[in-house]
């Protein structure tokens, strides 16, 4: 067993946007972090790619937003979202509502072209970036995690500090032996993604086409190219059999507003294929350890928020967890990191809310046509709801009973339900 260096007082696991931002908050405080990755960057992540309007907020503090836009990122300036049944909502960044996000477009990147951007402010800020070094296991005493035995060139080093971060992603290593996770059993959905040139009338919203048999994300990701995210129920994800690029091929062909927009179309990269997501960690933290970004809750991509969530937690992270490895009794460390917990759980829970909302209505077509009918009708709620999956207004908005009486109005279900029959 080598030593990759004797000590830090930090260690971040995944170099991901959560990775970074809670290295880059820490560092930037004077705090020692060493920061591992298995994949040597730029890498790929299964991903629609986009990122809201108050994440650009995140990427000033950490000084990078120049350089995202320099990178080629597109500019979106809201959503439109199509029922099974063609309903359309349209929803814009900017609008009326009286709230208004740190920038008015959101931005959309390849994430191998992101994610190095990223990691650089992070490394800037002090951060000792290690690539191709995985996570082996946690070194503990007793019930506190006290360091990390790494894989690095086949070898094993270890590695001891007071603190140890997974942002490790979806199935994060640090959780599991933590036995934080807790899969969620519903909903069970496996996206492939992929990135084409030539798609047809593409312009600067996002879109995401709700279909009986699932969902599909388009964006334009800069650099002529169009990030093509398809999610579908993991029981039609086994149609798929070993060829995920035939089975998105099929899948864009039998939906008929789609078909003709991607006839000259080509697919200029592979097909990443990941599912099913939905996981929530029973606790975003440990003696020793904090959990941050996917590793402590991932839910759907519908609503593209996993970013923001990431690069907010990690912001949020810094600071209590400098508390953690300052403070003066094990007692004292283990109550800054539930402080965290309890920051984040108090900064998300709504959102979790208008998600899983959000996730039953994407499941049920009645629902979801129901859903365009109202919000068709009624731009200005449009614009508010696109505005929390923007980041920039709170989720208590559309939480309101004035918002969610729309919904109910009887003669909008019966025109529905007349509809759907
Ligand atoms: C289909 C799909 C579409 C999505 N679309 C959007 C979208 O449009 N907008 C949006 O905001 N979010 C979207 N998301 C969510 C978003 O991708 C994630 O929420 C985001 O990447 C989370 O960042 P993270 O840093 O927590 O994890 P990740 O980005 O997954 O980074 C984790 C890092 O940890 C490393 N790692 C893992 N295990 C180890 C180990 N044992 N040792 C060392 N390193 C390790 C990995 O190599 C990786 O680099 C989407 C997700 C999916 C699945």
């Amino acid at each position: 067993m080598k030593t990759l260096r004797e000590s830090a007082q930090a260690i971040v696991i995944g170099g991901g946007p959560a990775g970074a931002a809670s290295a880059w908050a820490l560092a930037s405080q004077g705090i020692d972090v060493v920061l591992v990755d298995k994949a040597r960057f730029p890498r790929d992540k299964p991903c629609a790619e986009y990122l809201s309007p108050q994440g650009s907020r995140i990427l000033s503090a950490m000084g990078v937003l120049e350089t995202v836009e320099h990178a080629g990122a597109a500019q979106l300036s809201g959503m439109r979202v199509r029922s099974p049944d063609g309903g359309i909502i349209h929803g814009e960044f900017a609008a009326q509502h009286g709230f208004t996000g740190f920038r008015d477009r959101g931005l959309a990147l390849r994430r191998r072209r992101l994610d190095p951007i990223l990691l650089d402010a992070a490394r800037r800020a002090g951060t000792s970036v290690r690539e191709g070094v995985a996570l082996d296991s946690l070194i503990m005493v007793g019930e506190t995690v006290v360091g990390v035995r790494l894989r690095d060139d086949g070898e094993l080093r270890e590695l001891r500090a007071p603190l140890v971060i997974g942002a490790d992603g979806l199935r994060s290593s640090v959780a599991r032996k933590l036995a934080l996770t807790a899969r969620l059993s519903w909903p069970r959905r496996v996206a492939f993604v992929a990135h084409y040139r030539d798609v047809c009338g593409m312009t600067g919203y996002g879109e995401m086409h709700v279909e009986r048999d699932g969902y599909v994300g388009l964006a334009d990701v800069g650099h002529g190219e169009t990030n093509v995210a398809i999610v579908v129920p993991r029981a039609l994800a086994k149609e798929a059999s070993g060829d995920s690029a035939a089975f998105m091929t099929r899948w864009l062909a039998r939906h008929a507003q789609l078909a003709p927009r991607f006839a000259c179309a080509t697919r200029v990269s592979d097909v990443q294929v990941t599912g099913p997501f939905a996981s929530h960690a029973r606790r975003g933290y440990a003696p020793g350890a904090a959990l941050v970004g996917d590793a402590a809750d991932f839910f759907d991509p519908f609503t593209g928020e996993g970013i923001y969530a990431a690069l907010r937690g990690g912001e949020l992270l810094g600071g209590f967890a400098r508390e953690a490895i300052r403070a003066r009794s094990p007692r004292e460390a283990l109550a800054a990191l539930k402080a965290y917990d309890d920051a984040r759980i108090a900064e998300f829970r709504q959102k979790w809310m208008v998600e899983r909302a959000i996730g039953a209505a994407v499941s049920s077509p009645l629902l979801m046509n129901h859903a365009a009918r109202v919000l068709g009708a009624r731009r200005d709620l449009a614009d508010l709801l696109i505005g929390v999956t923007g980041d920039f207004v709170p989720a208590a908005a559309v939480l309101r009973p004035s918002f969610l009486l729309h919904f109910l109005d009887p003669r909008r279900w019966v025109a529905s339900h007349h509809k759907a029959a």
